[in-house]
């Protein structure tokens, strides 16, 4: 019988005659596929947990796999080394190893969100895949993605001011993740806003910029917030 998800088990672990005839009977090719039995001795207890803790993965443990997430997978269309059902699936195992030989891959998810609408068991696969692609970089194993390092760029302003502006998130966003600052597109983005919005709108934007000004009595507010989301991570993560 056909193996499904082939590409999941070590080429070294299959076997398959491709000429092969017992008591007259033609079994060659998939008919004859065998996959020699594997001793799992390097799993994580705890690695369940761990990915409960960040946000999006504290219902991976409901997973039935039933394989729709994967089947309905923006991803997966594309890709089908990209499964959200099998990170899933070594995840509840704890097979840490199985999840760091694909991190290059974990992070492509584009939050789609169709696996989340289909699950029946409310796992939130999406979140499950962030939860994982945080795991990562927390770990040091992968580089920060830039939706990481967009994501602390707009706390970054919002502990300072109160406030982001939306000129300054992109400009700090394109130096931190080492991209030019003027794109095609956002040349024809000025462009567009100079020649059709309100002059005192387009010289509030800019000065709002230049001067960085913050949420009326913001004061030690920041602090406040820095502190609390500090305290809740180390909670959560220890
Ligand atoms: S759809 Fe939900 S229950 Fe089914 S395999 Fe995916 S995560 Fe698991
Ligand atoms: S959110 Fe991610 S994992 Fe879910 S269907 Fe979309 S691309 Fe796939």
């Amino acid at each position: 019988m056909a193996i499904h998800e082939k590409t999941l088990i070590e080429p070294e672990r299959i076997l398959q005659h491709d000429k092969l005839v017992v008591d007259g009977v033609d079994v060659s090719g998939h008919w004859n596929t065998m996959i020699t039995p594997r001793t799992v001795v390097d799993y994580d207890d705890d690695f369940e947990a761990t990915i409960q803790k960040y946000t999006g993965g504290e219902n991976v443990h409901r997973c039935w796999q039933c394989g729709s997430c994967t089947n309905s997978c923006t991803m997966y269309a594309q890709n089908t080394d990209f499964n959200p059902r099998y990170w899933i699936y070594v995840t509840r195992l704890g097979l840490k190893d199985e999840i760091i030989r694909d991190k290059e891959i974990i992070w492509q998810c584009v939050s789609c969100n169709k696996c989340t609408n289909i699950c029946p068991k409310d796992v939130r696969p999406e979140g499950v895949m962030k939860a994982l692609a945080h795991w990562l970089e927390e770990e040091g194993i992968t580089d920060k993605t830039p939706s990481t390092i967009f994501d602390e760029e707009f706390t970054e302003q919002i502990y300072a001011r109160g406030r982001i502006e939306d000129g300054d998130v992109m400009k700090n966003f394109f130096k931190k993740t080492g991209q030019p600052l003027m794109q095609p597109w956002l040349v024809e983005m000025i462009k567009r806003m100079v020649r059709y919005m309100p002059v005192a709108h387009l010289m509030r934007m800019g000065t709002n910029t230049v001067f960085k000004p913050r949420t009326k009595s913001w004061g030690r507010t920041g602090e406040v917030l820095q502190e609390y989301v500090r305290e809740q991570k180390e909670a959560a993560h220890g």
